[in-house]
């Protein structure tokens, strides 16, 4: 079952919020910590908490955060916890929508409270089907970064199996983001523009390091991550709905493992990109497809570049952007001969 996490920020809360869900955390963070050099914290439900402290505190949490202890100490990983976000399971917590805004809705240490989220417009979707109910809500994290507040909500949903024959396969890399295959059909998505982008922010960057400018570097560089993120939501879009168009039931890609050697380009270092980028398109790809009910597969990457359809492989079959068979002569794109072999699982499927 695919799963995805959403992260919704919480729309202004006001101080006497943070404070007590600051409050929350600190308490549950204890407890937490206690409850793990308790001898019966194997058998402990609920109730264990009034041991702890008199004072109220939403047993939703209390429960949520025993079994985070439970399965912690039979891992025999933590400790001590430096910090316990309070979580909701979905009994306990809600999403409703009012009008044009959503609010989320969960126990605190006064009473229940319903909040707004700030909504981006790729998570319309997603809450769109919590409330109607069409995925399936694990427990919610509340939680705070940089000064904001967030509710990540994991959402699973069944899909269903495909009777669908045709596969596509992608390529990734650097001259060409993206390229894909299904049949006699291709999709690319040239590099240069975000080669672009990388090389102006990388000269900015040197520029303020120059000058020492720290802050405004870790701006730019958060600036730019958002771009990189942006335009992998776009690519995976286009590369799915170019898969529904074309009747596609099984999305073929590489499995990764090697992309650090792929993302660098040793003679053109401003077509260097991060691999967390390439990661995070592949991700993209994965969950727009299984949302779609596309199944996803992962194949090894052995010779998918340099294997010609005539079945002879050889290193030299690919030059640059070229594929041209030393054997046969067969001629062709190269990302796009990779995007076929792929889509063949030429050297079968990843593990
Ligand atoms: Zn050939």
């Amino acid at each position: 079952m695919p799963t995805i996490t959403l992260r919704l920020e919480l729309f202004k809360p006001t101080e006497a919020k943070q404070t007590m869900y600051r409050q929350m955390t600190a308490i549950n963070t204890e407890f937490a910590t206690w409850l793990l050099l308790h001898p019966e914290v194997n058998q402990a439900t609920s109730k264990i908490f009034k041991e702890f402290s008199s004072d109220p505190f939403p047993s939703a949490v209390v429960n949520q955060t025993i079994r985070e202890v439970k399965s912690q100490k039979k891992k025999q990983r933590a400790k001590t916890f430096r910090k316990m976000w309070c979580c909701f399971n979905n009994q306990n917590f809600k999403v409703e929508k009012s009008g044009d805004f959503y609010t989320v809705s969960f126990p605190t240490l006064e009473k229940r409270i319903g909040v707004p989220v700030v909504t981006r417009p790729f998570q319309q979707a997603w809450l769109e089907k919590i409330v109607q109910g069409s995925v399936k809500l694990g427990a919610a994290k509340l939680y705070q970064k940089k000064r904001k507040w967030y509710m990540a909500l994991p959402l699973t949903w069944e899909v269903e199996a495909t009777t669908k024959k045709k596969v596509m396969g992608i390529d990734l890399g650097l001259r060409y983001l993206a390229v894909s295959s299904v049949g006699t059909q291709s999709l690319f998505f040239k590099g240069s523009p975000c080669a672009f982008v990388r090389r102006f922010f990388f000269s900015r960057r040197r520029k303020l390091g120059k000058n020492k400018k720290l802050q405004a570097i870790r701006q730019s560089k958060n600036k730019e991550s958002r771009w990189m993120k942006n335009l992998n939501h776009q690519i995976s879009r286009q590369l799915v709905n170019f898969a529904i168009t074309h009747g596609v039931g099984t999305i073929r890609m590489e499995d990764l493992t090697d992309i650090r050697n792929r993302a660098q380009s040793k003679r053109e270092p401003g077509r260097s990109m991060h691999s967390w980028s390439f990661y995070q398109l592949k991700a993209f790809i994965r969950y727009k497809a299984e949302m779609a009910g596309i199944r996803f597969e992962e194949v090894n990457p052995e010779y998918t570049s340099q294997t010609c359809k005539c079945g002879h492989r050889e290193k030299r079959n690919r030059q640059g952007l070229r594929f041209q068979c030393k054997k046969c002569g067969y001629d062709c794109h190269a990302d796009l001969n990779g995007a076929i072999n792929i889509g063949k699982a030429i050297s079968g499927l990843a593990p």
